[in-house]
């Protein structure tokens, strides 16, 4: 089968392989893989800058961690589910005897395995998943809508953390996938006025913004602040969402949250010095959210069902994956906001 691998650690090193289609085992199941999305992570893989937890980052891997599929088999032994039947793929496994493991937060597992990080991924034809990963889609929900409930559980896990009040006003900073999937799920909440800021050279991804229901705002760090009193009356936003993955964009979540405000902290950003200072006078609740687990997806599932979240609407660029690295130059020009890979074609 055809797949995309990341060769050998460092910068580049990223290209279409083929590999033998993978077997699965017992309890395992073998799935032909959907649409598959392209993610940030895979940008920072790509780069060789993505900072794993226990397990490094074998080379060579598959990439890829946002699928939707349909089952071919299952591994002996195995009954669930019926061959045919069109599953979303979880991306986290944890050891399971874990602290967190045993408390159901396999999201926090320090040995967890993850697709497209520390085992074959789903850029590729086929991947063989745990059938405990997998989760049968209603006939609602189309497979291209699913390879978007990995990124969309990590959106339900943030409001299911924030627990945000309807009425609460929100910034969002950082244009990105994740950004727009926090801000439909905040739309269906009854969370607004709801603003994305963003940079120069964000333009197109803010009027995709704008459509979706947001106000939009381009500029640097002390023009958000200066905007953000300006709309809020000075008081600053309820709750503010980090999902940029830079030191400025973490910067500017804090000066924009209001008093008794709450801050989510969801890019993946270097060391960095910032003004925490703030965390204490504002008295702000950090909030840190690290992907998800089952019930995530479930509900994740039920809003797409219901139609409340539409995240096909957030694909800009759709491409067959011996076009990958063509996908990869427009996320990383920030031209994109959802890079969907066919992967069969
Ligand atoms: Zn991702
Ligand atoms: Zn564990």
């Amino acid at each position: 089968m055809r797949a995309l691998t990341k060769t050998a650690a460092g910068v580049g090193h990223l290209e279409i392989l083929e590999a033998p289609r993978p077997v699965a085992g017992p309890g395992e199941a073998l799935v032909r893989i959907g649409p598959s999305g392209l993610c940030g992570t895979d940008l920072l893989l790509y780069d060789g800058v993505y900072r794993g937890r226990k397990r490094p980052v074998p080379a060579p891997l598959i990439v890829g961690h946002e699928a939707s599929g349909e089952v071919v088999e299952v591994g002996p032994g195995t009954h669930w589910p019926a061959a045919g039947t069109r599953v979303g793929i979880e991306a986290v496994t944890g050891c399971g005897q874990c602290y967190h493991c045993l408390r159901g937060n396999y999201n926090l597992c320090q040995d967890w395995h993850h697709l497209g990080l520390t085992r074959s991924g789903v850029l590729a034809e086929f991947v063989v998943v745990p059938t405990a990963s997998l989760l049968p889609l209603p006939d609602e929900v189309t497979l291209e809508s699913a390879a978007f409930l990995e990124p969309l559980a990590t959106a339900v896990h943030s409001l299911e953390r924030v627990r945000p009040a309807p009425g609460t006003s929100a910034a969002i900073v950082g244009p990105g996938p994740l950004g727009f999937l926090h801000l439909q799920v905040l739309l269906a909440s009854g969370v607004g006025p709801i603003v994305m800021y963003g940079r120069p050279g964000d333009e197109s991804r803010l009027a995709l913004a704008s459509a979706l229901g947001a106000e939009t705002f381009i500029g640097d760090r002390r023009d958000f602040a200066a905007h953000a009193a300006d709309v809020t009356g000075g008081i600053g936003f309820g709750l503010a969402i980090e999902s940029g993955g830079t030191s400025s964009a973490i910067q500017s979540a804090l000066d924009i949250v209001a008093g008794r405000g709450t801050l989510v902290s969801l890019g993946i950003i270097p060391a960095t010095e910032i003004d925490v200072l703030q965390v204490m006078r504002k008295e702000l609740t950090w909030i840190g959210v690290v992907a998800s687990v089952r019930r995530h997806f479930a509900e994740a599932i039920k809003l797409i069902q219901l139609g409340k979240v539409r995240p096909e609407a957030l694909i800009t660029h759709r491409l067959a994956l011996g076009d990958a690295l063509a996908g990869f130059e427009a996320l990383r020009q920030r031209r994109a906001v959802k890079v969907m890979f066919t992967v069969t074609a």
